[in-house]
C-alpha cells in the first residue's frame, strides 16, 4: 500500500520512505491511498492474543512494504521486554456502569506519547536499513514537557539515530526536567535553552530551514528530522488501541462481537482521535467518536460549525498537552472527507494566510455524522477529578477528566446505552499538584517527590518506577544554550 499527500502534490511513496519523509514535498501529510477493511473475523482473531500481537495483525495491514520479521522485531523493541508496567500494555478498566477508560500510560514515561513513541523510531531504523539511505537520522525536537522524555526514551540506542531535545529550561516542571536530565543512551542529548516554548520551537524550525546547514550536514552523512505528531509512523501505532480495547470489551462479557461502542478522546493535535476514525474506517464498529478539549475549545467549534479560527486567546491550563490552537492532523480528516486535494490544499492556504476557513455543507456533515465534540474548563476539570473519585475511588489525571466529562455530557445529551471508552492519557502521577488539589489535598511547600507519595497514599496504582527512580537518578546532562545559538549545541553533538 503506498502513501500520497493530502495536498496532491508529489508521487505515491512506500510506508518505509513516508515515515523516512515525515511531511510530504508539497507541505501535505501522508494517508494512505486506501484504508485497508477487516471483517468479523479479522477481530474475532484479535481476542485471545497479546497486545503485542494484535499490534502485529492491525500494522501489518499499512506497512506492507515491511516482512512480518520486521514487524514483529519493532513491535517487541517497542512494547515488550517488561517495558510498560502491566502485561496488557494497554488495559481497558471498568470505571462505572458502561464507562470504561483506556489506560493509555503504562509505558516508560507515564503518558500516552509512549504508545507511539517507542514504536516510531523502531519503523525509523527499519525503514532506513530496507531504504538503503546511509545518512544517520538525527531528530531534532523542541518539547514544552512530555513529548522529549517519551522521544528521548523511545529513540535511547536506536541504531542509525541520534536525538536532541531542546527545553524551555524555565518552562518544565521539576519532575520533566528530571525525566530528561536523567536520560540515559549513547545517542542522546537534552540542552536547556534560555527562552520558552516558542523560543525552542523556532530555534528548532529556523535549523530545519537552513538550507546550508543542511548541506553540510548532508556532506557529514547526517540528516534532520522530526518527531512530531504528523509522522504516519507516529499516528499508525495508535490505531491499535482502538481495536485492543475493542476485543477487551468482548473478553469481559461487555459487548458481542459486531456490536457499536463510543469512545472520547482527549484531544489537542487531533492524532489521537484521528487513529480511533482509522479504526472506525477499517470496519470496527464505532458509533461515535467524541472530542474532548479544554478551554482553548478550536475544534468544539469546528466540529460544531464547520468554521476552523484559530483567532483567539490562547489559554494555559491544567491539561497542558491539550493547549493546542492548531490541530495538525485534522488535514488528514478533510482529505479522507472529501477525497479532494485542492480543496485541502485551499483550507490550508486560507489556515496559514488568514488563521481560519470554512468548511462546505456537506463536508461538516459527513464530518458530523461520525464526530461529536464537547470542551470542559479547568474548575470543572477539577470538580470532576473530585466527583470520579469520590464515586468511583478513581484517580484521574486532568486529561482524562476533560474526556471524562464530556463523555458523560454526550451521554447524558443522546440518551445513548451504547458502552462509551473514555482514553485516559496520563498518569495521575505525572500531573500530581492539579490532581492533588482537586481532592483537596494542601500541597503547599511540599516538593514534587513528597507529592508523589501523597499521592501514593490515595491512588491504587503505586508511584510509576520512571517517576519513582528520579529521586535518586544521576544527572548526565547539563548544558545550557542561549536561544539564537540552538545550532552550535547541534554542531556540538554530532562533532562537526
Ligand atoms: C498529547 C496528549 C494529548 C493529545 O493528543 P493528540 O494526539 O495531540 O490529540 C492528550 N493528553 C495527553 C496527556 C497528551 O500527552
Amino acid at each position: 500500500m503506498d502513501y500520497i499527500s493530502t495536498r496532491g502534490g508529489g508521487n505515491a511513496v512506500s510506508a518505509a520512505r513516508a515515515i523516512i519523509k515525515g511531511l510530504a514535498t508539497d507541505g501535505g501529510l501522508f494517508v494512505p491511498q486506501t484504508i485497508p477493511s477487516i471483517d468479523k473475523d479479522f477481530i474475532q482473531s484479535l481476542l485471545n492474543l497479546s497486545y503485542q500481537e494484535r499490534a502485529k495483525k492491525v500494522l501489518s495491514l499499512y506497512l506492507t512494504d515491511f516482512t512480518n520479521q520486521e514487524i514483529n522485531d519493532c513491535v517487541e523493541n517497542a512494547y515488550g521486554n517488561n517495558k510498560f508496567d502491566t502485561d496488557k500494555v494497554v488495559p481497558t478498566v471498568q470505571v462505572e456502569d458502561n464507562n470504561y477508560l483506556l489506560e493509555l500510560w503504562h509505558g516508560p514515561t507515564s503518558a500516552f506519547k509512549d504508545m507511539a513513541l517507542q514504536l516510531l523510531p523502531q519503523f525509523i531504523s527499519t525503514s532506513l536499513k530496507k531504504l538503503g539511505d546511509k545518512n544517520e537520522l538525527v531528530i531534532l525536537v523542541a518539547t514544552s514537557g512530555d513529548t522529549g522524555k517519551a522521544a528521548l526514551d523511545g529513540f535511547k540506542d536506536v541504531p542509525q539515530t541520534k536525538i536532541i531535545v531542546f527545553y524551555p529550561q524555565e518552562g518544565v516542571s521539576k519532575i520533566q526536567r528530571l525525566q530528561m536530565l536523567t536520560q540515559e543512551g549513547n545517542n542522546v542529548a537534552v540542552v536547556a535553552v534560555q527562552g520558552n516554548f516558542d523560543d525552542a520551537q523556532s530555534g528548532v524550525k529556523q535549523i530545519f530551514n537552513d538550507t546550508s546547514y543542511n548541506e553540510l550536514l548532508a556532506q557529514k552523512g547526517f540528516q534532520l528530522s522530526s518527531a512530531n505528531s504528523i509522522n504516519w509512523g507516529r499516528l499508525l501505532p495508535q490505531i491499535v488501541y482502538y481495536f485492543s480495547s475493542y476485543a477487551d470489551l468482548i473478553n469481559m462479557g461487555k459487548i458481542k462481537l459486531g456490536d457499536k461502542v463510543n469512545f472520547t478522546v482527549p484531544t489537542g493535535n487531533f492524532g489521537d482521535i484521528l487513529a480511533g476514525f482509522y479504526a472506525k474506517c477499517m470496519g470496527l464498529p464505532v458509533n461515535r467518536l467524541i472530542c474532548a478539549s479544554n478551554a482553548n475549545n478550536v475544534l468544539t467549534d469546528f466540529l460544531t460549525t464547520g468554521t476552523y479560527d484559530k483567532n483567539r486567546e490562547f489559554f494555559k491550563t491544567i491539561s497542558p498537552s491539550m493547549d493546542i490552537l492548531i490541530s495538525s492532523n485534522l488535514e488528514r480528516l478533510l482529505y479522507h472527507m472529501t477525497k479532494d486535494t485542492e480543496k485541502v490544499k485551499k483550507w490550508m492556504q486560507q489556515l496559514q494566510q488568514d488563521g481560519k476557513y470554512t468548511v462546505d455543507d456537506a463536508t461538516l456533515k459527513a464530518i458530523q455524522e461520525t464526530f461529536c465534540a464537547g470542551y470542559l474548563n479547568d474548575t470543572d476539570t477539577m470538580d470532576c477529578i473530585k466527583s470520579v473519585y469520590a464515586k468511583d475511588k478513581y484517580v484521574a489525571d486532568t486529561h482524562t477528566a476533560v474526556a471524562w466529562q464530556v463523555a458523560q455530557d454526550y451521554t447524558a445529551k443522546t440518551n445513548e446505552t451504547i458502552p462509551m471508552v473514555i482514553l485516559s492519557t496520563a498518569s495521575p502521577y505525572k500531573f500530581n499538584d492539579s490532581v492533588l488539589t482537586a481532592l483537596g489535598e494542601d500541597i503547599a511547600d511540599k516538593d514534587e517527590f513528597a507529592l508523589l507519595d501523597k499521592l501514593a497514599q490515595i491512588n491504587k496504582d503505586p508511584i510509576p518506577q520512571g517517576l519513582a527512580k528520579l529521586k535518586t537518578a544521576p544527572i548526565l546532562h547539563n548544558k545550557v544554550c542561549e536561544k539564537q545559538h540552538m545550532i552550535n549545541s547541534v554542531s556540538e553533538f554530532l562533532n562537526i
